[in-house]
C-alpha cells in the first residue's frame, strides 16, 4: 500500500532507539524525511546513519532532552513545521505510590503529559494552515488496562489522553488527525528493565520473571518494535484522515475487555 505521504517531513521525538526508532524506520521506509532525537549524541548518530543507508532517507539528527524547554526548542529549530508528529520519551520509573514526592510526580506529567502538549502547541498552527497534519502520541497500555507498578504512567498518560480527546476534535476539520497509540508489552530495552525491576522485587530471576509475564499475553510472546513502527507509520498516512481521537491498543489482546 502506497501511505501517499513520501516527501512529507516527521519529527519522532525519543526515535534513537525502542518504539521511536521503529517508527522512525517505518516512516522512512514510506519516503518521510526526518528529524530524530535522543539524548545519547552518539547512539542516535548510528541510528541516523543506518535509517540514511537502509532507506535513502533525509535524516537530521537533534541530540538532546525532549522533556526540557531547551531540547524542544532544539527539536523544532531543526522543523518548526513538521507534517507528521510523534510524540515519544522514556517512560516513568516502576515503584509504590507511598515512594513517589512531589519531584517524581512533577516529572512523570512533565515528560508524559506536558512534553507532547508543548510540541502539539509549537506545530498545530502550521499543520492547520497546510491543511494536513498527523499527531501520533506514544502513550501504553497502561492508559486503558493500568499496570499498580506503573501509577506514574497510569496517572500522567491519563492527563494527556483527555486533553487530547479535546483538541483532536476541535482540529478536525483543517485535516489534522490526533491518535494514541497504546503499546503492550514490546521487545524493547524499556521492557527488559522493567521486568527486571519486577525480578528484583518479587525475589525472582530475570528468566522467572520473563517468562512469567510472557504467560499473561494471549499471544505468549512480546511484540516486535517493527509492528509497532508498522501502525505509526499507517496512522501518519493519508488514510487515516477519518480517523481521529482515538486510542488504539497494540498489545496482542492483553487488555481482556469486548470493547
Ligand atoms: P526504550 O527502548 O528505552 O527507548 C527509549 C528511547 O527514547 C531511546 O531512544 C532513548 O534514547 C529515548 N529517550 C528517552 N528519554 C528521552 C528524553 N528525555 N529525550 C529524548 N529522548 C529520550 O523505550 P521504549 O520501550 O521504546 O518505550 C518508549 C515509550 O513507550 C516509553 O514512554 C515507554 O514507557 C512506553 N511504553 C513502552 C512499552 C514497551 O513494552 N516497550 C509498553 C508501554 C509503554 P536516550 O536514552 O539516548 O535519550
Amino acid at each position: 500500500m502506497d501511505l501517499g505521504i513520501a516527501g512529507k517531513t516527521a519529527i519522532v521525538c525519543a526515535s534513537s532507539k525502542g518504539l521511536g526508532r521503529a517508527c522512525a524506520e517505518s516512516l522512512a521506509a514510506a519516503g518521510v524525511t526526518l528529524i530524530i532525537n535522543g539524548r545519547s549524541a552518539e547512539t542516535l548518530e548510528k541510528t541516523a546513519e543506518e535509517l540514511r543507508a537502509a532507506y535513502d532517507a533525509k535524516v537530521t539528527a537533534v541530540a538532546a532532552d525532549i522533556t526540557t524547554e531547551a531540547g524542544r526548542t532544539a527539536v523544532l529549530a531543526a522543523c518548526e513545521a513538521p507534517d507528521i508528529l510523534v510524540n515519544n520519551a522514556g517512560g516513568p520509573p516502576t515503584g509504590d505510590f507511598r515512594e513517589w514526592d512531589q519531584q517524581i510526580w512533577n516529572d512523570a506529567v512533565n515528560a508524559n503529559m506536558l512534553t507532547p502538549i508543548f510540541l502539539i502547541q509549537a506545530t498545530i498552527d502550521s499543520m492547520i494552515e497546510r491543511g494536513f497534519g498527523r499527531i501520533i502520541n506514544i502513550t501504553s497500555g497502561s492508559v486503558k488496562n493500568p499496570i499498580p507498578t506503573l501509577g506514574l504512567s497510569n496517572g500522567a498518560r491519563a492527563g494527556l489522553t483527555g486533553f487530547v480527546a479535546g483538541l483532536a476534535r476541535d482540529v478536525a476539520r483543517h485535516g489534522i488527525t490526533i491518535n494514541n497509540l497504546l503499546p503492550g508489552p514490546f521487545e524493547t530495552e524499556r521492557l527488559q528493565g522493567n521486568i527486571a525491576e519486577n525480578a528484583e522485587r518479587q525475589g525472582k530471576t530475570f528468566e522467572e520473571a520473563r517468562g512469567a509475564r510472557l504467560q499473561t499475553n494471549p499471544t505468549r510472546r512480546f511484540g516486535r518494535p517493527e509492528e509497532f513502527g508498522a501502525f505509526c507509520a499507517f496512522m501518519a498516512s493519508q488514510h487515516t484522515g477519518y480517523m481521529t481521537g482515538q486510542n488504539i491498543l497494540v498489545d496482542g489482546g492483553a487488555y481482556p475487555g469486548t470493547l
